[in-house]
């Protein structure tokens, strides 16, 4: 490919409301440009990525056994009737009507599009299993849409739905799943780790994550250093505290803080640590009431583990200040649990303490010196926390790690979820109707494109893992258009890497050589190669990697096999 062909779009600046590294480099690169908030356009050198991407997605899904199909994007209201989640999947589903009033919506997601395909189409169990996936754009309306493809709300995912008649069918395609995830996610040369997941809103039991590390990551990932645990966040148990509770040595009183509504400020001015502190968050409960969650002051709630209580309204939300003020008379920063007629869960850890502050619900008054079964009743308990850094994992006691992550991945073992909804099932060796098992995997392609960025940049721009780089390598040549002889030396050499299957750019515009290079280093392009007349007198090109310090001079005539090499070698 030509410079000069091509819509290069770099620019030197990126818009102030990219907030993260991809975001900006995808923008000045002139990979994506911004449609309308959460919606891209990809430009020719990043579709270039994104197509191979999708190409190592297809390949391996290929490999695993999976057959290609193509479902639509618009999907009738009717089916989502069926499954029950026309009402429950919430205002990110985007519904739409044609002209004679019949609902649709646009596809987030389509367990419900193949499990009627499937129903309709596989009739007997010598069919299965099978493995249906398809490359196709999903919209979801993002509450947040945010760090531009990554979190959008038109994007590009792979998803692959499963059928079975039998468990043990269902975890065999689920390990060939994750075992070509990893592959897929090594050959394109990401860090990452799987970790153990919430299922959230697509329901099921079994759930693994597939992470790519970086620190923009939306999502907190756990793990232990040998490798037996990791796991989202959302879903890893914090351990009890063990032994007995300590026993009183303060009487409670109740004292005034005008003004200290935070944690950091009432444990200052009492001079304790925020552990001997207690934090008390007002949810909206599960029948229109309120629900109080209190956990200790240096704890973080886990909104998962919340909303998972039976008397908590799902989504988590938060109770608003009015509400709280109208129900509970006070305000937010001087609730406590008591005399609080509210239900109210305590986690664990925040039960366990002794002698601790919390608010007095009035306003400007805290109670000090409180103590779980003297003061107010022993609470209902729960584990309602994020674990922390250094505390032993429940699963086998070793000490947690915690690191940032970017969901690109997601398998799921759904069951009989929706079959059992859509009433799909075909027949047994027995010829008796049963219901399908079915297993979903997700694949964000277009993420993939940021996470790779996230994890592979520098000052000067994006350095591409050469599986998905848009070029493997880009000619400059200096001041061709002045020089016949370098024209006619660096045309030879474009044909002859076009001819050995090399993905080769040319940059023939009429630039300063310091543009060109500026703008080859920040699109990312693995290789270089710099024509000059010196250059050509003495039979060489310079040669530099992108992360090379220096260049370096090779014979023009071995240009190729250097080039090969060099690709090879990784
Ligand atoms: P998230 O927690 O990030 O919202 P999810 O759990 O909703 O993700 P899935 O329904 O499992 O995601 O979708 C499969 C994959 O699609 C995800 O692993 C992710 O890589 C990608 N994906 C999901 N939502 C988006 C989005 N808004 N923009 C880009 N990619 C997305
Ligand atoms: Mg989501």
């Amino acid at each position: 490919m030509l410079t000069s062909k091509i819509l290069l779009a770099t620019q030197r600046e990126a818009p102030a409301d990219a907030e993260i590294i991809s975001h900006q480099l995808m923008l000045k690169a002139g990979l994506v440009r911004k449609l309308a908030s959460g919606i891209y356009t990809w430009l020719p050198t990043g579709l270039r990525v994104l197509r191979k991407v999708e190409a190592i997605v297809r390949e391996e899904m290929d490999k695993a056994g999976a057959q290609e199909i193509l479902m639509s994007g618009v999907q009738p209201a009717e089916l989502w009737q069926e499954s029950g989640r026309w009402e429950e999947y919430g205002p990110e589903l985007l519904r739409l009507s044609d002209r004679h009033g019949r609902e649709f919506c646009l596809g987030p997601t389509h367990e419900e599009v193949i499990t009627d395909l499937v129903r309709r189409e596989i009739r007997s169990y010598k069919q299965l299993p099978a493995n249906f996936y398809q490359i196709q754009t999903k919209f979801r309306d993002e509450i947040r849409p945010r760090f531009g493809i990554m979190r959008a709300r038109e994007f590009l995912m792979k998803d692959a739905y499963s059928f079975h008649l039998d468990e043990a069918s269902l975890q065999q395609t689920y390990e060939d799943m994750f075992e070509c995830y990893s592959t897929i996610f090594n050959r394109i040369g990401l860090v990452f780790r799987a970790v153990i997941a919430d299922s959230g809103s697509i329901g099921g039991n079994t759930s693994h994550e597939f992470h790519v590390l970086a620190d923009s990551g939306e999502d907190q990932i756990v793990f232990t250093e040998d490798g037996n645990y990791a796991a989202n966040i959302e879903l890893a148990a914090a351990v009890k505290p063990e032994g007995e509770r300590a026993e009183p040595s303060e009487d409670m009183q109740k004292q005034a803080t005008p003004g200290m509504h935070s944690i950091e400020e009432i444990a200052g001015h009492f001079k304790v640590d925020e552990s001997k502190c207690l934090k008390t968050l007002i949810v909206d409960g599960a029948n229109d009431d309120l629900v109080a969650l209190i956990i200790r002051g240096d704890h973080e709630l886990n909104k998962v583990k919340a909303e998972k209580l039976e008397n908590v309204a799902r989504p988590l939300s938060f109770a608003s200040a009015d509400k709280i003020r109208k129900h509970l008379s006070c305000d937010i920063g001087s609730l406590g649990p008591i005399e609080l007629d509210i239900p109210t869960i305590v986690d664990f850890s925040a039960a366990h303490i002794s002698d601790f502050i919390c608010g007095a619900n009035e306003n400007g008054m805290h109670f000090t010196g409180v103590n779980w079964q003297r003061d107010l009743a022993e609470p209902d308990c729960a584990d309602l926390r994020n674990v922390i850094a250094g505390e032993a994992a429940k699963e086998n006691g070793a000490p947690l790690k915690l690191a940032r992550g970017i969901e690109v991945g997601h398998i799921f073992q759904l069951g009989t979820k929706y079959s059992a909804a859509m009433k799909a099932n075909c027949l047994d060796e027995k010829g008796t109707a049963t219901t399908f098992m079915m297993g979903c995997y997700g694949i964000g392609i277009s993420r993939i494109v940021a996470a790779a960025i996230e994890q592979n940049h520098d000052e000067k721009g994006i350095v591409w893992p050469q599986s998905i780089s848009p070029y493997s390598l880009v000619l400059i040549p200096i001041h061709m258009h002045k020089s016949q002889r370098l024209r006619e030396a660096v045309m030879a050499l474009y044909e002859q890497f076009s001819a050995a299957g090399i993905d080769v750019l040319l940059d023939d515009r009429k630039e300063r050589p310091g543009v060109m290079f500026a703008d080859m280093e920040l699109i990312g392009i693995p290789h270089r190669l710099v024509f000059s007349e010196r250059g050509l007198d003495a039979n060489t090109l310079e040669y530099k990697g992108r992360t090379d310090e220096e260049s370096s001079d090779i014979n023009l005539d071995e240009a190729v096999s250097f080039i090969q090499k060099q690709l090879a070698s990784g």
